[in-house]
């Protein structure tokens, strides 16, 4: 696989739609903010309703032709696209921090990370399964392809999280069409450009809209599976959307994971990975430690360290080698976390940040706040952001309550040096994924979903794989 012609020769990419392996002119186009800045960088096509019509017309198209190949075909594509992927990951990373403000070390790991899922997609199998062989009857389990899924994405990590979906659609014999947050559309569409160069046409579309175009895909009656990452708010109309026609649906939705550190731990050490925990991508992370609890007797100590971590965290453009946290990535992000901030400011004491930053650009200091009642606006919802509350306990049955009387259950940790106590505190908090002593590590091969308002169904993994498929039963008289 060759690098992008039009990059090589010093020429922009024009980030048109992928329908049926063509680049093609939105029927509109769509700015595209620069968050560092706040000002349009560049602009991209945006689809109408008869251009995603289109293109969930050609993956259905693609379905028979692709769904046939062996998977081991299929597994070579990814691998390639892997490859291609792989090659060009300065230039996908840039433009990732350009489009969604993350430093770029970062954007470049979230790269990293994407290759790594298509790799640890193309190793997994879909084999078949005698359930029965006996004088009477053979019962064989099979996976079948589901058909067109619709893969819609959010903007905090539009290329990984995208990765989680593509990678095993493909792998199981679906065709795919791709519909990006309309602040993070470029990654997505210079990717699905890389496929092209891949894969059969039709197999993988992308379209971008501007949030108006979600409803059509998710009622289609082509489309076979949503598989749909984003709000709370959202994913439940996207769940009562897909009734009207049956759809598969997977639900990756909000988050507002909880830390609670045990009386045992080193608080500087221990701080640093909470802090980090909570601040990486700004805060805007489903998983980030969204609240702390922390035992009366280390309360003030544990306040000072995060406040310290927090005034001495290097704010600014990603693309600037020392910047350690970026800005939020849209507008309506950043006023949202200011009326967190005002919440903080009424409710809690702010012991760092609590601001704006004074210059162009949707920049938030990185706050941390005290003293705050556990029904605040802070403590309850999801900032979205990098606004820590410290909240205090004495009474670790009361904490893991207070935890866990939330409509969200996406994920949690707990932080304590005597593991075997931490292991059963861990294993009473109601949420998909609980980390002891560590954060956010997600293996490919290890399932991943959320409890209650937080998800329905599984990516990742093998369970995330079958998720793209049919079970298939042939029962078979000897
Ligand atoms: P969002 O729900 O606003 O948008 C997500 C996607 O849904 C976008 O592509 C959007 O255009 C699309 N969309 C909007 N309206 C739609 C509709 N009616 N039907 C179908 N699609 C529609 O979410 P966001 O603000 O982009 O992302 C932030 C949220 O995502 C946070 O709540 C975060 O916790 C969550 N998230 C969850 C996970 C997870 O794996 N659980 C991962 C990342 C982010």
């Amino acid at each position: 696989m060759s690098a992008n012609p039009k990059v090589m020769q010093g020429v922009e990419p024009e980030f048109k739609l992928v329908i049926d392996g063509k680049l093609v002119d939105g029927a509109a186009t769509l700015d595209v903010v620069n968050p560092a800045t706040g000002k349009v960088f560049t602009t991209c096509a945006r689809a109408d309703k008869a251009q995603l019509d289109a293109a969930v017309a050609s993956a259905k198209a693609a379905f028979p032709a692709w769904s046939a190949t062996s998977i081991e075909t299929r597994r070579q594509a990814l691998l390639k696209i892997a490859d291609a992927l792989s090659a060009r990951i300065p230039e996908f990373a840039k433009l990732l921090t350009e489009e969604q403000g993350k430093p770029l070390a970062h954007a470049a790991g979230e790269l990293g990370g994407a290759v790594a899922m298509l790799h640890a997609f193309a190793a997994m199998d879909l084999p078949d399964k005698v359930l029965r062989d006996d004088a009477r009857e053979t019962i064989i389990q099979r996976h079948a392809p589901l058909g067109v899924i619709a893969a819609i994405t959010p903007w905090n990590f539009p290329i990984v999280l995208l990765m989680i979906k593509v990678a095993p659609a493909l792998l199981a014999g679906n065709t795919v069409v791709a519909k990006p947050a309309p602040t993070t559309p470029l990654t997505t569409l210079l990717f699905g450009e890389l496929c092209a160069q891949i894969l059969p046409p039709g197999v993988l579309n992308v379209i971008v809209d501007q949030n108006d175009l979600g409803g059509f895909l998710t009622t289609h009656p082509d489309v076979a599976k949503v598989a749909f990452t984003g709000s709370t708010a959202t994913g439940r109309k996207v769940m009562a959307s897909v009734a009207s026609t049956i759809k598969r649906v997977t639900l990756e939705l909000g988050g507002n994971d909880a830390a609670i550190v045990l009386d045992d731990v080193n608080v500087k050490e221990t701080a640093a990975k909470i802090f980090q925990g909570a601040m990486v991508n700004s805060g805007q992370v489903c998983l980030a430690i969204k609240r702390v609890y922390v035992p009366d007797a280390m309360y003030e100590e544990m306040c000072a360290e995060l406040a310290a971590l927090a005034n001495a965290h290097v704010v600014g453009d990603g693309l600037d080698a020392a910047t350690q946290m970026g800005p939020l990535q849209n507008k309506v992000q950043f006023e949202k976390v200011k009326e967190f901030l005002e919440d903080a400011r009424v409710n809690g004491k702010i012991i760092a940040g609590g601001k704006a930053l004074d210059r162009d650009g949707f920049f938030i200091a990185p706050t941390i706040v005290r003293d705050i009642p556990d029904g605040a606006r802070l403590v309850q919802e999801e900032q979205f952001g990098p606004v820590l509350p410290v909240l205090k306990y004495s009474d670790l049955n009361d904490a893991i309550a207070r935890v866990n009387a939330s409509e969200y259950g996406l994920g949690g940790t707990v932080w304590g040096k005597d593991t075997k106590r931490a292991v059963d505190v861990a294993q009473r908090i109601a949420s998909g994924t609980v980390w002891v002593n560590k954060h956010l590590e997600l293996p490919p091969d290890i399932p991943f979903g959320g409890a209650k308002q937080s998800g329905f169904g599984t990516e990742m993994g093998q369970e995330g794989l079958e998720e793209f498929t049919q079970s298939r039963i042939v029962n078979i008289a000897k």
